[in-house]
Formats: structure tokens, sequence, C-alpha cells
């Protein structure tokens, strides 16, 4: 199952990856989902947010997923590493 949702370390288009992943409460086999709000270390831009989403595929304690082809405020966008495997939601 390939859904496109953005993991702890998931990568972006300037390099580096997710730092933070919010979307605790979701059982995934390959990492915490990242949510609006969490942030990007960007190797260019240093450490900043990823404010998009995508609330029809995914809301996580009240916030959209960050997916595949969500930007962080620096420009990078979010384009490799997601999750799989999503088990229970809570
Ligand atoms: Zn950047």
């Amino acid at each position: 199952m390939s859904l496109g949702i953005a993991i702890l370390n998931s990568g972006s288009s300037h390099g580096g990856g997710m730092y933070t992943a919010s979307g605790t409460g979701l059982n995934t086999l390959s990492g915490i989902v990242c949510i609006s709000g969490d942030t990007l270390d960007c190797p260019i831009h240093g450490i900043n947010p990823v404010e998009t989403g995508c609330s029809t595929i995914l809301v996580v304690n009240g916030k959209p997923a960050v997916i595949q082809g969500s930007v962080a405020n620096c420009g990078a966008v979010i384009n490799s590493g997601f999750a799989n495997g999503i088990l229970t939601a809570s």
C-alpha cells in the first residue's frame, strides 16, 4: 500500500528530511505520520514548517497529513519516504 503520506525522515526536493512527526496515535509500519505544522530539516534553508497538507486523504490529531507533493515554507517539495501499512488510527 502506498498512500504517499509523509513520515519522519521523508525526503524533499531540497534534500534533508522531515524533522518532526506529530501524527502520534496512528500506527504505521514505516514510522510516525507527519501532519501540517511539522518541520522539514532543509540543508539549504534550515528547519522550517510544512503548513500544507491534505485533509481529504488523512487527518491526524485534527490536522491534515503531509503528503507527497506538500510544500515546506522554503519551497521544498516532499517527495520520498512514505507511510506503509497504516494499521489503526485513534
Ligand atoms: Zn529548502
